[in-house]
């Protein structure tokens, strides 16, 4: 790692481990640290959008001076840092108490997106999180593991909607010297560059490190000096949209991040792939083996019982698939290293229903590993249905693919006021052991007046942010009064409010409460029991269809008849989803069935006390007890799931939300908020599902390392 002297020049001894805090994002989970960044100057804080290192780099040394003088600072400084030592040096925690010694060989987790933090904008969306909220709950189980993915320089896009609603993508290229990332450093102190093996002409990457609590994250990037400019656009942005392009994508990522590991010198005993795209992994373990002397049919077996694959979409169009010439073209040198002639190879990638269609890398890493599963307990049975052809000679139901049902990174979800409430509450070790559903019971004990205080303290903070990013939009960029409208700057804090945001793919169906509008305005324009909702989220740049959805809500979000009760908040990301899940009274979620595999937003939402209203897909299957929320069937008919909504809210939310005792409580909404956080937070926690992980793949999988 290059040296924090010459990234923070103006660091005082004193207070120079400040640096080393802020390159690991473990920070972005703790509260104490996040506050020895705010101490140190508000302003600062907020201007950095809460990035330690840009702030770091950009305070002025008599602000960093005084605060390495004041006694009370160093006391908090001082109590932080031996925690973070302690914790990052240790080798402790459930996974050697329970599993493995640590000592063991890490597992490679490869995923084409990380969704960590605002400042690293590596992620599209769910997938991403689910990634990053995995290896955040691998760093406190202290279990062995270093991760693989992309140093994406332009993200993916930056978000900005035109006054008729049509929306335009910025690029903007990632400071790097001001994201929590560091180049990793060749033995002459240059950064670290890797020729990607066995794709002619060469292409190079260099090689970034982020630091996650205790795991290492290894990032590459083709966007150097010695590429052309077609090898320099492989890490450009996410999912690229020219096949040929998003071909030497995903060998870059399985094929190079594979070589980057040897170059460094670690070994891993595990391989673990986030979807299908760095499948491609897959084929370097064999090929090491079969190099070292051993058949390709016993390198496949020795490989398969060490290959745990999760597959994440029910979408067809989700599962990459390339055409065979495509196929030959980067790797007829690269199958013989295999001992396979070109049939045999291209038959591992070919679903049998379709073999002429190509390559794919679903298909083939079904194929390749012995540990299968979907996301949620109804997408296990639906990719056991959509992949039977692999498997012809079994039923159903006796497809190998399991499921996991996500979970979400408790302390990166919690709020912090709340996780306040819930440390009053809960007794002092609740977060240590937040996956055990008996301490959770203690929710019962916050005084209802309380926890509604909290929530609606969220909620004005929420009102406020998006006024604030209106505001600055006007001033900065101009935008037109339409968008400052349309941003949300008539929101009402005493409306009831739903939140909606996610990725606008079309089947996630953004627009269905659209369908009546009638109905929907006499809900949104009730002068006595009003209701406002909250939109935000970005459409893949080449899905029309999703930004025509988007661009219909935006113009009803500044259309006078609707009188303000819409928002479309611009640029979805980590910072809003954030403020939304904690922020609205109800979560919305509406996908046409059965093509949600999990989702997590409500999972962030429940754990914060926003009760979701979600249709019953996913998750939700599994979550809905009937008191946590509100569901109904999807018929997967517009017209039909969008009067279950409206009968949903004229019948339950909207008379709960409403009634108030004579403190202003409304009492029984306060009962739902806390059931959805009972019920739901220590189930949806990725520290059980990454225990689930552990102990239905790894620990097996380790037995055959
Ligand atoms: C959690 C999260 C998602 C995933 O949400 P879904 O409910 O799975 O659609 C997407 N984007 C951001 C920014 C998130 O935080």
């Amino acid at each position: 790692m290059d040296n924090m002297k010459d990234r923070f020049p103006y660091l005082p001894d004193r207070i120079s481990g400040l640096g080393e805090l802020a390159y690991n994002l473990w920070w972005s989970w703790q509260p104490s640290v996040r506050m020895l960044f705010k101490m140190l100057n508000r302003p600062a804080w907020k201007e950095s959008v809460h990035n330690p290192v840009k702030m770091l780099r950009e305070l002025p040394k008599d602000i960093v001076e005084s605060v390495a003088n004041d006694p009370e600072y160093l006391h908090h400084y001082d109590a932080v840092l031996s925690r973070f030592r302690k914790e990052m040096s240790s080798k402790g925690g459930w996974f050697s108490e329970n599993i493995a010694d640590p000592e063991y060989l890490p597992i490679a987790y490869f995923s084409a997106e990380y969704g960590l933090h605002h400042s690293l904008p590596f992620y599209a969306g769910g997938l991403g999180f689910l990634a990053g909220d995995h290896i955040k709950e691998y760093s406190d189980l202290g279990a062995p593991l270093v991760a693989v993915g992309f140093m994406y320089p332009e993200g993916y896009l930056r978000q900005k909607i035109r006054a008729d609603g049509w929306q335009e993508s910025v690029d903007e290229v990632l400071d790097r010297d001001a994201a929590p990332i560091t180049r990793v450093l060749n033995d002459k102190g240059e950064q670290l560059v890797v020729k990607v093996p066995f794709i002619d002409p060469p292409v190079y990457v260099a090689v970034w490190k982020v630091m996650v609590g205790r795991v290492p994250l290894y990032l590459i990037d083709t966007d150097i000096e010695i590429n052309d400019p077609w090898n320099r656009g492989i890490s450009a942005h996410l999912y690229i949209g020219d096949i040929e392009q998003r071909l030497r994508q995903e060998i870059v990522l399985g094929i190079g991040g594979s070589e980057v590991l040897n170059t460094l010198g670690i070994k891993h005993s595990v391989l673990h792939l986030n979807e299908g795209h760095p499948a491609f992994a897959i084929l370097e373990r064999i090929r090491e083996r079969v190099q070292g002397g051993m058949g390709f049919d016993k390198a496949m077996e020795q490989v398969r019982a060490t290959t745990v694959f999760t597959t994440h979409t029910p979408v067809p169009a989700g599962h990459d698939v390339f055409p065979f010439h495509l196929m030959d073209k980067y790797f007829s040198h690269y199958y013989p290293l295999l001992g396979l002639n070109r049939d045999a190879f291209l038959q591992i990638g070919t679903h049998p229903e379709n073999p002429a269609a190509g390559f794919n890398m679903t298909a083939f890493a079904l194929r390749m590993s012995a540990y299968r599963n979907g996301v949620s307990k109804k997408h296990g049975a639906v990719a056991r249905r959509m992949w039977q052809a692999l498997w012809p000679e079994r039923q159903e139901e006796n497809i190998p693919i399991d499921f996991i049902t996500n979970g979400v990174h408790v302390p990166t979800w919690i709020e912090p006021k709340m996780e306040l409430l819930l440390n009053r509450y809960l007794g002092p070790n609740w977060l240590e052991d937040h996956d055990n559903p008996v301490i959770w019971e203690l929710i019962d004990d916050i005084p209802d007046k309380e926890l509604w205080q909290v929530h609606y303290w969220l909620k004005m903070k929420l009102i406020n942010v998006i006024r604030e990013q209106a505001r600055r939009r006007w001033v900065e960029d101009k935008i037109s009064p339409t968008n400052v409208v349309a941003g949300g700057t008539l929101l009402d804090p005493s409306a009831l409010t739903i939140g909606f945001a996610r990725r606008f793919a079309t089947y996630k169906r953004a627009d269905l409460i659209f369908q009546d509008m009638e109905r929907l305005k006499r809900l949104l324009n009730d002068r006595w029991r009003p209701l406002q909702i909250i939109f935000a989220g970005k459409a893949h740049p080449a899905d029309d269809p999703g930004k025509r959805i988007l661009q219909r809500i935006f113009n009803f979000a500044h259309d006078p008849d609707l009188r303000g009760r819409i928002a479309f908040v611009e640029d979805y990301g980590e910072q809003l989803a954030q403020y939304m899940v904690h922020g609205v009274d109800v979560w919305l979620n509406n996908p046409l069935p059965p093509l949600e595999a999990s989702g997590t937003s409500g999972m962030k939402a429940s754990l914060n006390g926003v009760p979701h209203l979600s249709i019953l897909d996913g998750w939700w299957i599994e979550g809905f007890n009937g008191k946590n929320g509100w569901a109904f069937e999807g018929s997967g008919d517009d017209g039909k799931d969008a009067e279950a909504i409206y009968d949903i809210l004229e019948n339950n939310v909207i008379p709960l939300y409403y009634k108030l005792d004579d403190y202003g409580i409304p009492r029984e909404w306060v009962k739902i908020m806390k059931e959805a956080i009972k019920s739901n937070a220590p189930l949806f926690s990725a520290r059980r599902m990454v225990k689930e992980y552990v102990q239905k793949f790894y620990q097996s999988a380790l037995k055959s390392a």
